[in-house]
């Protein structure tokens, strides 16, 4: 993908009339390269908004308001069920069968309080117009057929399903899903501020679905939201990209017609102030073997402006910025430093998702009497800003914050076009002007002037909107280790109940209903209907893989790779320290060395100093560990990487900072020092829930391959369970962490250990290369230091190959099984890829997910780390996932795929191998490809082998991979203990050895 650095010439003007829209405006954003659109369909009111660029990741997302008046989650089943099927396309799961057939490069669709919205994307003009055209379809003349609403939404069932002896349960993707949403604390503190802040609009319902009311939800007013809502004349459509506007027109009209105006009323109306505090107590699930001590969040949040009132917004959002945006915010380091807690709460920033925005600020680790003290010191803390005033070098980094990120180009997991969607309905949604919070560069300008005219406005808006403003309220979420037990309780006792109301018909109804449904689930969709969705045939794929520029040299000696791509004038160093000899019993610390490296003081500076100057003129500095197996399958990598980022007229500054950082930085500040690693294992404990099938895969692969290994130690719960230790013994000054952590890193940050890695364009590079050189004078050199180990180290006997089952407080399960693999050099590794996908996309879905009503079931091959792995994620199962997964492994051999399936397989695949990359990602990626040795012919010949696979091949290569890879296979389950229990009762001869979690 490239960028140019200029916006398209404007192709129509506002007052235009084109294919019976009405263009309304035509803006240019310069430094995000877009020209602006806004439209309007004359016939149904539909309002468009198109940025056109250069970039050729197109993104079609169209939106409706849906303001919930219940917590039935009707907006998020209905966001579910639409892509179900239309008329048009009468397939089962169209989404489905999008997902596995194109070349999408985002397919997804979003549930907010007030929205739902459904974004595609794609590089490939006719993929582009295919997907678009079936997801506007879907979403505006879907089936909605009863099956679809029991299988996403809920359905009564008997926990053995031709056993109406047996108990009653419910079941639903979207139920488990939200079981799985309500045992995390996160999203309960954030759920009880949303409704203690907004008690009178739509606000104050769940639209996602509250477990215990989801059930409540029928048929009939399922299909009646869809009428009032999706309606072309309540619908906001956003483009993104670099196809004309004009085709874009011709598109939609088409889309579009046969539809008229319709009256909706989705208004959205504000909340009301009010004069009074409100305060909260509520609970969340807790591991029975897990303290309670210290284990309670406390928030304070207030109601805010409106997202219209677009000066005020940006006032706040900027001010927010400034009292917790960086280590150097006032209120942030008031909190961290006043030990009543651990670590910031994880609800903490300023949300912009509601039609009114909302500051929340608080501490996580600390107890419930703790929240009167944290409250007054929140309160004190902001009187004595509005007293003092901020810092000017704090206001200037947060400024040059708002610039950085606006100026940059970001694609991480999202398309860059999605996040400058974000930005568009946080204001259009609410009738204001969508590219509001899009023109950074007038904001910015805006933002000066202000200041100019009055130096206290950041003041003057915190007096009054947080001190002043008495609609707020004081949240405190504490654990209880008994709650899922309750809830469960209560459910069967529900559920007892309900079966002892039922006749035997009733009964015998639920069990032929369950059954139907099975059958519906399992019948393929006919040829007739598959062959209704457009798709791209495998010769229109490109047959040569992506290259990205880049020249090796030396720097002093160093190894250095450069990368000329256009990045809209920010430079990005990475800087890879090698630790692959870094003896066995250091590594778990590396990853706390990175962190303090990178948030403690240096060259005389205390942290906060430090804080100020990496905001003022850096737009990010961070550290993290990699590691993989060599493409050859002869050894391995492992590093520590130092990434930062600058516009180019403050790279000599950030390379300074990074010196500072690596040659002096201060290790000697233990109060900071232990606030980090309280951060570090609060927020590593809390990424559990809701990534718990990573972490299980990670339990299952540690003895299988020495990368799997590293990322245990250094990412799973092993990492946890070491960073537990440490914060135990630490604070008591006994502790010998930062010597150990100094001679680490006297080992560590050192010439010969380093590769260097430069994106930018020409001029950028030259900048880094200039700075990186006085750099490199700095770093202690080759010979001297100390000597690391030379024996390679034994990682691998750390992790005994078992099966394992981990405790952890929820209500559903991650169940994952993980094999020893071949890497990029094995022939089978394209038969593996192709193989990996069409049994996410078709076996496991449809036993795992549809059938299983877990919200996900997949496979990974990865042939970096030499691992191939089953994951299961809230899943209401644990014995009957693991059968599903022992069937998958024989599941290819009896059937092969069809030459429709295997094409599908195909596209999907080089479509995930053709994801678009950030500029930076480029760059990156572009090294860790030079780590392991994987050339562009090796892609490319890997590329051209699954392009040309065949079925046979394919069905060979799997089968005989299983059958190999089965004596290697370990389970890890992340689950309920008493689940777990019942699981291992089943489970004979390959039971789970229980743990606790820590
Ligand atoms: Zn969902």
């Amino acid at each position: 993908m490239t960028w140019k650095n200029n916006c398209p010439p404007p192709t129509m003007a506002a007052g235009d009339q084109r294919h019976g829209f009405n263009v309304l405006r035509v803006e240019q954003i310069e430094d995000i390269r877009v020209t602006a659109y806004e439209m309007e369909h004359v016939n149904t009111g539909t309002k468009v908004l198109h940025l056109h660029c250069d970039d050729p990741e197109n993104l079609y997302a169209i939106g409706f308001r849906t303001p919930p008046t219940d917590s039935t989650g009707v907006p998020h089943i209905l966001e579910h069920s639409v892509l179900a099927g239309s008329e048009k396309f009468p397939l089962k799961d169209a989404f489905n069968e999008l997902l596995k057939g194109s070349l999408q490069t985002f397919i997804n669709a979003f549930t907010y309080p007030d929205k739902t919205i459904y974004p595609v994307a794609s590089q490939v003009r006719n993929d582009f117009f295919n997907l678009a055209r079936v997801y506007t379809d879907l979403v505006l003349r879907p089936r909605l057929l009863k099956e679809s609403f029991y299988q996403e939404g809920h359905h009564l069932e008997f926990t053995d399903p031709d056993n109406p002896e047996s108990e009653l349960t419910i079941s639903g993707i979207v139920y488990n899903e939200m079981k799985g949403a309500y045992s995390s604390p996160d999203t309960l503190m954030f759920k009880a501020i949303q409704e203690s802040l907004f008690p009178d609009n739509t606000y104050a319902h769940d639209s996602g679905g509250n477990p215990e009311v989801i059930p409540s939800l029928t048929y009939e007013q399922f299909k009646a939201f869809h009428r009032s809502y999706y309606s072309p004349s309540n619908a906001r459509i956003f483009l993104y990209g670099d196809i004309t506007t004009e085709d874009h027109l011709q598109f939609l009209a088409e889309m579009l017609s046969g539809f008229g105006k319709t009256a909706v009323d989705s208004l959205i109306v504000s909340q009301e102030k009010r004069e009074k505090p409100d305060y909260l107590r509520g609970a969340y699930p807790l591991g029975k073997e897990e303290t309670a001590v210290r284990k309670t969040t406390v928030n304070s949040a207030w109601m805010l402006a409106e997202n219209t009132d677009i000066e005020t917004a940006l006032l706040l959002k900027i001010a927010c910025a400034m009292l917790v945006g960086s280590s150097a915010g006032p209120l942030r380091k008031a909190l961290i430093d006043s030990h009543l807690g651990e670590d910031l709460s994880p609800v903490t920033g300023l949300e912009a998702d509601f039609k009114q925005m909302v500051f929340a600020v608080g501490l996580r680790g600390t107890e419930p009497d703790e929240a009167p003290r944290i409250e007054a010191l929140i309160q004190e803390t902001l009187q004595k800003i509005y007293t003092d005033g901020f810092d000017p070098e704090l206001v200037e980094g947060t400024i040059h914050q708002v610039e950085f990120h606006g100026k940059e180009i970001s694609r991480t997991s999202m398309p860059y076009g999605i996040i400058l969607m974000g930005g568009a309905y946080h204001t259009w949604l609410y009738g204001g002007d969508p590219l509001a919070g899009l023109n950074f560069p007038l904001a910015i300008r805006q933002v000066r002037k202000r200041l100019a005219d009055n130096p206290a406005v950041f003041q003057r808006m915190i007096k009054s909107w947080l001190i002043d403003n008495r609609h707020r309220v004081l949240s405190i979420l504490e654990p209880s280790s008994t709650l899922i037990e309750e809830r469960e309780t209560v459910f069967r006792q529900k559920m007892t109940d309900l079966k002892a109301s039922l006749s035997a018909q009733e009964l015998e109804k639920i069990r032929t209903d369950a059954v139907a449904l099975r059958r519906f689930q399992t019948e393929p969709d006919t040829p007739e209907a598959a062959a209704t969705l457009p798709r791209l045939k495998i010769s229109e794929l490109s047959r040569e893989a992506d290259k990205i520029p880049t020249e090796k040299s030396l720097l002093q000696g160093v190894p250095v790779l450069r990368h000329d791509i256009f990045t809209n004038g920010i430079a990005y160093l990475d800087m890879a320290f090698d630790v692959s000899d870094v003896l066995e019993d250091l590594q778990p610390f590396l990853p706390i060395l990175g962190k303090l490296t990178t948030s403690m003081g240096a060259a005389g500076l205390d942290y906060e100093a430090m804080a100020k100057r990496i905001a003022l003129k850096a737009g990010g500095l961070s550290c993290h560990l990699a590691s993989a197996n060599n493409a050859a399958g002869d050894g391995n990598w492992q590093k520590m990487i130092f990434q930062v980022k600058a516009l180019y007229r403050n790279v000599d500054e950030a390379v300074k900072i990074l010196t500072d950082i690596l040659t002096a930085g201060d290790l000697s500040q233990q109060d900071r020092m232990y606030d980090l690693i309280a951060a570090r294992k609060n927020g590593l404990h809390a990424s559990i829930v809701p990534s718990g099938h990573i972490f299980a895969k990670r339990t299952a692969a540690a003895a299988l391959s020495l990368p799997a290994c590293r990322d245990e130690q250094w990412h799973g719960r092993t990492q946890l369970g070491f960073m537990n230790g440490i914060a135990r013994t630490g604070k008591g000054g006994h502790s010998d962490l930062a010597e150990k952590l100094d001679r680490l890193r006297r080992m560590v940050f050192r010439l010969d250990r380093l590769t260097l890695n430069m994106t930018a364009d020409q001029e950028g590079l030259a900048t880094l290369s200039q700075a990186t050189a006085a750099l490199l004078s700095q770093l202690p050199g080759r010979g001297a230091g100390d000597a690391p180990s030379t024996a390679r180290p034994a990682a691998l006997s750390y992790f005994v190959p078992i099966h394992r089952g981990i405790a952890i407080p929820t209500e559903v399960s991650y169940v994952a099984k993980a094999f020893k693999a071949p890497g990029y050099a094995d022939p089978r590794a394209a038969s593996l890829l192709v193989a990996s996908r069409l049994l996410s996309n078709g076996y496991l879905y449809k036993h795992i997910r549809v059938q299983g009503g877990a919200y996900g079931g997949m496979c990974q091959y990865d042939p970096a780390s030499g691992l191939f792995a089953f994951l299961s994620y809230r899943d209401p199962h644990i014995v009957e996932t693991l059968q599903v997964y022992r069937n998958a492994q024989t599941f290819m051999t009896g059937s092969r795929p069809t030459r429709e399936e295997l094409e599908k397989a195909i596209i999907g695949t080089i479509g995930a191998l053709d994801r678009p990359m950030d500029p930076s990602t480029r760059g990156y990626v572009a090294m860790i490809r030079d780590f392991a040795g994987l050339d562009d012919a090796a892609r490319s010949s890997l590329r051209r082998k699954i392009l040309a696979m065949e079925e046979a091949h394919l069905g060979d290569d799997i089968s005989h991979y299983l059958v190999e890879a089965a004596a290697s296979g370990i389970v890890a389950v992340y689950g309920e203990e008493n689940r777990l229990r019942v699981a291992n009762a089943a489970l004979t001869g390959n039971s789970l050895n229980l743990e606790s979690l820590v």
